[in-house]
């Protein structure tokens, strides 16, 4: 019986501030981001507030405005804000507005000026594992919450269920660049079980409430629970709190464990890119 621990990432995201406060400090200017928006949907409202706070502690710039409504205008924003010398990045905040795909918006902006990943040429670096810096931020969070606990990930078998662009597919590659041995399951996989049971570390990413339980897990897992999803009982994760207790050993606090290390990673990649420009 595992006493389980409930990690939050304040400490990591304080620690990525205080090298952001010196990289700042020698650029001599705060790197500004434009946050694009659908100022209407309550969860993207709460995180462009959220990093407009965390930006203050990295004396970074951001500069929020709603996205807009017809696709010409659209258009001429995204590739305005690729053109703006006094922009250094732009956030297009999920959910992205349904008449324009996720391959134009990241076209339109350019690679120079994606820091989450978005750009096929980020996304290429990252796959090619020729350099993680402006990497998908969710995963580059999970790789350093994992990173905290096992010290060095080489030979530790992690299991990442769910495999999307943002989350599941990134953070597969850049966990195979820290030699872990990595398992990857997503909605069509037949036996989850089989797959997460044997796993030293599981980073759920699915978004399906509960989906992680006792069964799912040996003694001592770690539980990397990157799932974020609004119920009427609150933002609820992937795993089964009370399924898990007492046998994992560690379980990430939802939204306070990955959350707070990924807002401070997106702001890193805003720094780089300022230092870039
Ligand atoms: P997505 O819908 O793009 O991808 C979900 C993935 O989960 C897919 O690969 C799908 O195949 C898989 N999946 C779905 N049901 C499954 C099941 N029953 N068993 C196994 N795999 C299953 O979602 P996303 O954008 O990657 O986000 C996933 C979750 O992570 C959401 O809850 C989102 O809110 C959260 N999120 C959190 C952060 C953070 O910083 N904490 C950042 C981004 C996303």
């Amino acid at each position: 019986m595992h006493d389980t621990r409930v990690f939050t990432g304040f400490e990591i995201a304080e620690r990525i501030y205080k090298q952001l406060k010196r990289r700042v400090a020698a650029l001599g200017r705060s790197p500004r981001c434009a946050l694009l928006m659908d100022a209407d949907n309550a969860g993207a409202a709460a995180y462009a507030r959220r990093l407009s706070e965390a930006a203050i502690a990295a004396g970074v710039e951001i500069l929020t405005a709603p996205y807009a409504k017809d696709l010409q205008s659209l258009c001429r924003q995204l590739e305005g804000s690729r053109h703006e010398n006094a922009i250094d990045a732009v956030i297009p905040l999920y959910p992205l507005p349904p008449i324009i795909n996720r391959e134009e918006v990241a076209r339109l902006i350019g690679a120079g000026k994606d820091v989450d990943g978005l750009h096929p040429m980020n996304a290429g670096l990252v796959a090619l594992g020729a350099g993680a810096s402006r990497a998908a931020a969710t995963a580059k969070a999970c790789v350093l919450v994992l990173e905290d606990v096992f010290g060095s990930l080489r030979g530790v078998d992690v299991t990442v269920v769910g495999a999307s662009i943002i989350v599941g597919r990134p953070l597969a590659l850049m966990l195979m660049d820290q030699l872990a041995t990595v398992t990857v399951c997503h909605e069509a996989t037949r036996d989850l079980a089989t797959h997460t049971a044997k796993a030293d570390a599981i980073i759920s990413a699915t978004g399906v409430p509960g989906l992680i339980k006792a069964e799912h897990i040996r003694q001592g897992s770690v539980l990397i629970d990157v799932g974020i999803t609004r119920t009427e009982h609150g933002l609820v994760g992937d795993v089964d709190l009370a399924s898990v207790a007492g046998k994992a050993s560690l379980v990430t606090h939802v939204p306070d464990g990955v959350g707070p290390v990924t807002t401070a990673c997106l702001l890193e990649n805003i720094v780089t890119a300022a230092e870039a420009a």
